[in-house]
This record gives structure tokens, C-alpha cells and sequence, in this order.
């Protein structure tokens, strides 16, 4: 068994949906199918929403008729025979019906709001799996309501999704396709809820560490994770292969083809990540996995912004013991994960990238130490690989490469697979080309 997750551009076109259903019916492997919503609809969604909330009802209706008149192409391109196109219709009729009566519920709260986002997926696996009836291919669409399930700290609970799964599948065993949506879950009020934005792949993680699968493949626009941003730097190339720890780092710190939490549950039960390309399905993409065939080495770079850098001295720190306790008391006390950190002996700098308590946390840090004044527009620059412990020049070799541009913090030695520079945003750009022409080599 596989778990195939295609994303919004994959699905985003009649002919795009047509070639995915030749994709997965390509072998005579099981296939569990996790789309997302068509590329478009989920930002719709919450535009809607919004207008909602403000009781802008006109223009909610605005909205969800553009929508609707986008779907009635969509269907009308995608189905081939009369029956297919009468279901497609159904379909997005009653879809749509649902969409309209959940806009005009006042007030509209942010449960509303759940229901209304969770529509594109929905939407674009009914489709799917309407179209695959269509065609008479041997498939079911499984809800993920009836499965998918987090806690009340949002995170998903392995168990539950497993135990439910595998009772929801046994009545499936003869079927080749069966169909889910990405994104969605109920949280522990039986609500609908959400993975948050990119979640998709993290239920195809999630999915796939559930059912044990052989592999996880996550499809894109894009011929796997780049070895830089290619949006920022000229000359980028695909990585092959990844750990799972690089993976993790890279998805982390900002690299937008996976959603960050995606690693977790592959990684849990040693199941092999693939990336692949959707417009080019025989490229090799990146695999994540436990072992590794190539050697060591730097593999990857990639850049998180709007970080914000705090100064905190203190001589108390000379030879004493718990004052960094104190100080990230102070950080728990406002739930502000700390990024990135580096000490000497009576000063410490941390970066956060959530600045909204800020001022409290700096108020705070000022009654047990000096605080400079804080960097804001910073840039975390993260660059992964293998870096065993006695391989000498990789440190000598990111610095080369970075002697034209200005470095507010080195964060190195944490683990084998990351280093982490803080530069200024203004010079972010200039920094990842300088270490991509530095620390890589090109055909
Ligand atoms: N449709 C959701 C989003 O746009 C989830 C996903 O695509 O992964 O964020
Ligand atoms: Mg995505």
C-alpha cells in the first residue's frame, strides 16, 4: 500500500485531474489518494469567510458565485459521458448549497469558518472520485471526518487515526483507489478543524504512518526540494536524497514545498518520503528516508524571515547556574518558541519569530538582565547536510563564502545536519546566492 498526496496545482485543471487518474492507476499497487483543494479555492474560502464575519453578505455572495461559475467549467471539462457530468453537477450543486447556507449563519464564528474552508477538499475529492467511477476504476472515497482526528493542543492523535482507519479500510480490502481529503480533521468537540495551511501533507504523513504504507508520495509542481530557493538564487538544481532530520530542518526553516510537521509520522514508522513532479512524472524528485546511498556533505540551504533577535546580558551569568532557566521561563511564560540561540559567558542572543508579546517578554528579561535593543527584519539562514562531527572545513567553507556580508549570530554543533546564521533581511538574498555559488558545485 501507497499514500499519494497531490497538491492544488495537481489538481487545479480538468486535464491535470485526468493525467493524476493515469498516475495512480499506472501499477496495480493499492493506492490511498489524498488531494487538496483546487489550487485557488482555499484562499476563496476564507475570503468568504471573512466577508462573513464582517456581514458583508453581498459580497460573500460575490464570491461563492465566481467560485461556483470556475467549478461548473471544471466539471464540465472533466467528465466525458452524460452520467458523469450529471453527478459532477450534483455534486458542486449540493456542495455550493451547503457553501451558501453556511455564509449566512450569524453570527459567523470561527467554527463557521472550519466548515467553510474544509469545503475545497470536499470538493475536489468528490470530483475525483466521481471521475473515477466515470472511467470504471476499482476506487472509494473515504471521508476523512471519520478518521482524521487531533487533540485539544491541535495535534494529531496517531492512535485514534489508526485504529479508525483500519477499521474504515477493511470493508475496502478489493478496492484499488480510495480517495481522501487532505487538511481536514475533527478536533475533540467533534468539530471540523484543519491541519492548518499546507496541511494536506501532513495528513498524507499521517495517512501513511497509520497504515504502515511502503511509501509516501507527495506530488507537486516542482521536481522535488531544491537545494535553494530557486525563487531567490539563479542556478538551483533538486536534491535526491535527504535524511529525515535534514528533511525536517529544510521544511522548518522556510523551504515552502512541504508543510514542516509533514516529517514527523514518516519518520516515526521509517517510511520513505518521495517528492515528485506532477508535470514531469518520471523525474527521479527527492527521497526522505533513513539511510542514505550518497555521502556526506552539505546538501541544502534555506531562509526563515521576519525574525526578531534579543539581546540579553548579564553579568550573573559569570559562573552561575540557572539563569538561562530564568531566562526561558520568561519565553513559556508568553508561549514564544525560541529559534535560534548563542551564548558567551555573560551574554546570551535568541531569535523568535512570534513578536507578539514582544514588549512583555523584553520587560520581563529587563528585570533579571541588561537587553539591548532587540533586531527586527532578520533572516535565519539554515544550512543543512551531514556534517560529521570530524569532517574539518565545513565551517571554514560557509564563512568563506559569507565574507562580503555581515553575520549577527552563528548557531552551530546542535546536531550533525544544521548550520544557522541571522543576517539582516536586507542582505538575505545576496547571502543564500553567495553560499549557493560557494558551497556548491554545477555542471
Ligand atoms: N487546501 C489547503 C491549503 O491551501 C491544504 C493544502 O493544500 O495542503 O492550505
Ligand atoms: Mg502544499
Amino acid at each position: 500500500m501507497q499514500v499519494w498526496k497531490f497538491g492544488g496545482t495537481s489538481v487545479g485543471k480538468p486535464e491535470r485531474m485526468k493525467s493524476i487518474q493515469q498516475l495512480v492507476t499506472s501499477d496495480d499497487e493499492q493506492k490511498i489518494v489524498v488531494l487538496s483543494a483546487l489550487s485557488g479555492t482555499t484562499n476563496s474560502l476564507l475570503m468568504i469567510g471573512e466577508a462573513a464575519k464582517k456581514n458583508e453578505d453581498i459580497a460573500a455572495e460575490k464570491h461563492v458565485n465566481e467560485l461556483f461559475t470556475h467549478y461548473e467549467t471544471f466539471v464540465s471539462e472533466l467528465f466525458t459521458t452524460k452520467e458523469g457530468l450529471k453527478k459532477g453537477n450534483a455534486i458542486i450543486e449540493n456542495e455550493f448549497n451547503h457553501i451558501r447556507s453556511l455564509t449566512t449563519i450569524k453570527p459567523f464564528t470561527i467554527k463557521h469558518d472550519k466548515m467553510l474552508v474544509a469545503q475545497g477538499e470536499l470538493l475536489s475529492t468528490q470530483i475525483f472520485a466521481a471521475y473515477l467511477v466515470e472511467q470504471k476504476i476499482s476506487s472509494v472515497l473515504l471521508p476523512a471526518l471519520e478518521f482524521m482526528r487531533i487533540d485539544a493542543d491541535n495535534e494529531p492523535i496517531l492512535s485514534e487515526i489508526e485504529y479508525r482507519l483500519k477499521e474504515l479500510l477493511a470493508f475496502h480490502e478489493d478496492k484499488k483507489i480510495i480517495v481522501t481529503q487532505g487538511f481536514i480533521c475533527r478536533n475533540p468537540r467533534g468539530e471540523v478543524d484543519n491541519l492548518k495551511r499546507g496541511g494536506s501533507d501532513y495528513t498524507a504523513s499521517l495517512i501513511g504512518a497509520a497504515v504502515r504504507a511502503k511509501e509516501i508520495q507527495i506530488w507537486t509542481d516542482i521536481d522535488g526540494m531544491h537545494n535553494n530557493d530557486p525563487r531567490i538564487v539563479k542556478r538551483t538544481f533538486p536534491v535526491r536524497e535527504l535524511t529525515f532530520e535534514e528533511a525536517a530542518e529544510l521544511a522548518y526553516f522556510g523551504a515552502k514545498i512541504l508543510h514542516p510537521s509533514t516529517i514527523n509520522p514518516a519518520k516515526l514508522r521509517d517510511i520513505p518520503v518521495r517528492l515528485k513532479n506532477t508535470m514531469e512524472p518520471s523525474a527521479p524528485g527527492t527521497v526522505i528516508s533513513k539511510t542514505q546511498t550518497s555521502s556526506a556533505g552539505i546538501k541544502a540551504i534555506s531562509a526563515k524571515d521576519n525574525v526578531t533577535a534579543i539581546y540579553i546580558h548579564s553579568t550573573r551569568m559569570l559562573n552561575a547556574y540557572g539563569f538561562l532557566r530564568k531566562v526561558f521561563e520568561i519565553f513559556e511564560k508568553f508561549k514564544t518558541p525560541v529559534d535560534m540561540i548563542t551564548t558567551s559567558e555573560v551574554s546570551v542572543a535568541v531569535t523568535i519569530d512570534n513578536n507578539e508579546n514582544l514588549d512583555k517578554i523584553s520587560k520581563m528579561l529587563g528585570q533579571i538582565a541588561d537587553l539591548e535593543e532587540s533586531d527586527q527584519d532578520q533572516s535565519i539562514i539554515c544550512i543543512v547536510g551531514s556534517f560529521l562531527a570530524d569532517k574539518p572545513n565545513i565551517a571554514i567553507r560557509v564563512l568563506e563564502a559569507m565574507k562580503d556580508i555581515p553575520i549577527r549570530m552563528i548557531s552551530y554543533g546542535a546536531s550533525e545536519h544544521n548550520m544557522s546564521l541571522l543576517v539582516d533581511s536586507k542582505d538575505k538574498n545576496a547571502a543564500l546566492e553567495a553560499l549557493n555559488e560557494g558551497l556548491f558545485t554545477f555542471e
